[in-house]
C-alpha cells in the first residue's frame, strides 16, 4: 500500500487531481486544474452533473463507498471536495494513501455548526450568543437574551436552508420539532449592518495568502452580489477580519481554501462592549463569495485550489479591477411565465463592457438554484454600479447596486 506524498512533493502538470463533489465548485476547478495541465477523476453521484461533464474521468458512486473511494485512491495522489458535507469518514479513508486538503479532522469540525461556533469560540474569535440544542429540554435553559433569534441545524444547512427565525421559546420549540429534532443552535438574531467575508488559501508549507474582502448582500438567505474593491471596507476592520481568519485557519491545521463569513453589527443596536465584526461561519473550500476572484484577480480561489493540492506555491490575490460579482438563480428563467422555462438575455448581458458570464451546465432551471453568476469589472467604480445594475435588470435579479 502506498503512502501519501511528503508534503513538499509536488504534484506535476498530467497527473490526475481527484474530486469529491459534483457541483459547480467542482466544475470550476476542474476548469483551472485542466487550464494547467491537470487531468481530474471526480466521484460523486451525477455523472452528467456540473463537475461530471468536465472532469476526464467520473466515478458514479456514494461518497461511502469503500469499492470508489479505492478506485480514487488508486488514480490520484491527491484529493480535494468542493462540498461541506462530504463525509469526513471518507476523507480519512483518503488519507491513508492520498494527500487530502483539506484533512478530515477540519472538515468534521467545521461541518457540525456546534464544534465550529465552539472552536471559532476557542480560537478567541468573536461569534454569536449561542447555545447548542440537542433535545427539547435544552431549550428551557437557554438564556433571554437568545431570543429573537435562528434557530439552525447543526448539520447539511445550506441556503439558508434548515433555519428559522424564533421570537421566543414557544416558536423556538415549535421550530426544533418542526426541523425533526435534529441538533440544533439557537442563535441570537444579530443586528446586521453588513455581511464580509474572507477566502484565503493555505499550503502545505504554511505560506497563507488571503484575498481582499467582499462585501456580500443576500436576497431570501441566497448570496446575491459580492462587491470588492479598495475602500469599500474601512481599512482597520477588513484587517481585523483578515487577521480572524487566518487565526482559524491555523489553528484548524487548514491546508486548502476556506471562507470566513462575517456578520459586522450596527453599533448603535448594541451594548457598549459588544463586538461589532463576529463570525458567521466557515466553509472549507471555495466560496461563492470568492467567485469574483475568476475575473478580478490573477490566480482564482480554484488555481488556489489546485496549487496547494498539487503542493505548489501560492498565487497573487491582489485585486486587479474593482468588481461585483451576481448570481444568477434558476429564478430568471421564469419572468416572462412562470410555468414555462425561457433562456435569459445573454446577449444584452454579454453587450456591456467588463462583463463575464459563468454558467454551470445545470439542465434544469429550478427558481432559488444557482445556475451561474456574472463578474463585472471596471476600473471605474461608478460604471462599475451601473453595469452591474444593468445585468441586475436584464436577468431580473431584484439586487440593488448603488455606492452609497
Ligand atoms: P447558510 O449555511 O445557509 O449560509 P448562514 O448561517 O450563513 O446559513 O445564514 C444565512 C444568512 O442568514 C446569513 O448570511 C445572514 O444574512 C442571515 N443570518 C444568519 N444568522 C444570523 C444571525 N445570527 N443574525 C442575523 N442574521 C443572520
Ligand atoms: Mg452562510
Amino acid at each position: 500500500m502506498s503512502r501519501p506524498p511528503a508534503y513538499d512533493e509536488k504534484i506535476h502538470p498530467g497527473e490526475y487531481l481527484g474530486m469529491l463533489g459534483d457541483g459547480q465548485l467542482g466544475r470550476m476547478f476542474c476548469h483551472a486544474a485542466q487550464a494547467m495541465g491537470y487531468k481530474v477523476i471526480a466521484l460523486g453521484q451525477e455523472a452528467d452533473g456540473p463537475t461530471g461533464q468536465i472532469a476526464e474521468q467520473h466515478i458514479s458512486a456514494d461518497y461511502e463507498s469503500l469499492a470508489a473511494l479505492q478506485q480514487m485512491a488508486d488514480a490520484v495522489r491527491a484529493v480535494t471536495t468542493e462540498f461541506e458535507n462530504v463525509p469526513a469518514q471518507s476523507l480519512k479513508q483518503l488519507s491513508y494513501t492520498v494527500r487530502t486538503t483539506p484533512a478530515a479532522s477540519a472538515v468534521a469540525v467545521i461541518q457540525d455548526r456546534i464544534s465550529e461556533k465552539s472552536f471559532i469560540r476557542a480560537t478567541g474569535v468573536p461569534v454569536a450568543e449561542h447555545a447548542a440544542i440537542r433535545q427539547l429540554e435544552d431549550l428551557d435553559r437557554v438564556k433571554a437574551a437568545l431570543f429573537p433569534g435562528i434557530l439552525k441545524a447543526a448539520r447539511l444547512g445550506y441556503d439558508g436552508k434548515g433555519q428559522a427565525i424564533v421570537n421566543n421559546l414557544a416558536e423556538a420549540k415549535q421550530a426544533f420539532k418542526d426541523l425533526g429534532e435534529v441538533e440544533c443552535v439557537l442563535e441570537a438574531k444579530l443586528p446586521l449592518a453588513y455581511e464580509l467575508s474572507v477566502v484565503l488559501a493555505r499550503n502545505l508549507e504554511d505560506d497563507i495568502v488571503t484575498y481582499p474582502v467582499g462585501v456580500n448582500h443576500h436576497i431570501n438567505g441566497i448570496l446575491s452580489s459580492t462587491t470588492v474593491y479598495p475602500g469599500l471596507v474601512p481599512e482597520e476592520l477588513a484587517a481585523q477580519a483578515i487577521d480572524y481568519a487566518k487565526a482559524l485557519a491555523s489553528n484548524l491545521n487548514y491546508f486548502g481554501v476556506m471562507c470566513v463569513e462575517f456578520f459586522v453589527l450596527d453599533a448603535a443596536k448594541l451594548s457598549p462592549d459588544h463586538p461589532t465584526l463576529v463570525v458567521n461561519e466557515i466553509a472549507p473550500r471555495p466560496h461563492n463569495s470568492g467567485h469574483y476572484t475568476m475575473n478580478a484577480t490573477s490566480c482564482s480561489q480554484f488555481e488556489q485550489q489546485v496549487r496547494v493540492m498539487a503542493g505548489m506555491p501560492l498565487g497573487d490575490t491582489r485585486l486587479l479591477q474593482p468588481t461585483i460579482m451576481l448570481n444568477i438563480l434558476g429564478d430568471s428563467w421564469f419572468v416572462a411565465d412562470e410555468a414555462q422555462a425561457q433562456e435569459p438575455d445573454w446577449a444584452a448581458v454579454l453587450s456591456l463592457a467588463g462583463v463575464s458570464l459563468h454558467l454551470y451546465g445545470k439542465a434544469e432551471p429550478r427558481p432559488g438554484r444557482k445556475m451561474g453568476h456574472v463578474n463585472i469589472i471596471h476600473a471605474d467604480i461608478d460604471t462599475l454600479y451601473e453595469t452591474a445594475q444593468k445585468v441586475s435588470d436584464i436577468l431580473h435579479l431584484g439586487a440593488e447596486l448603488s455606492r452609497n
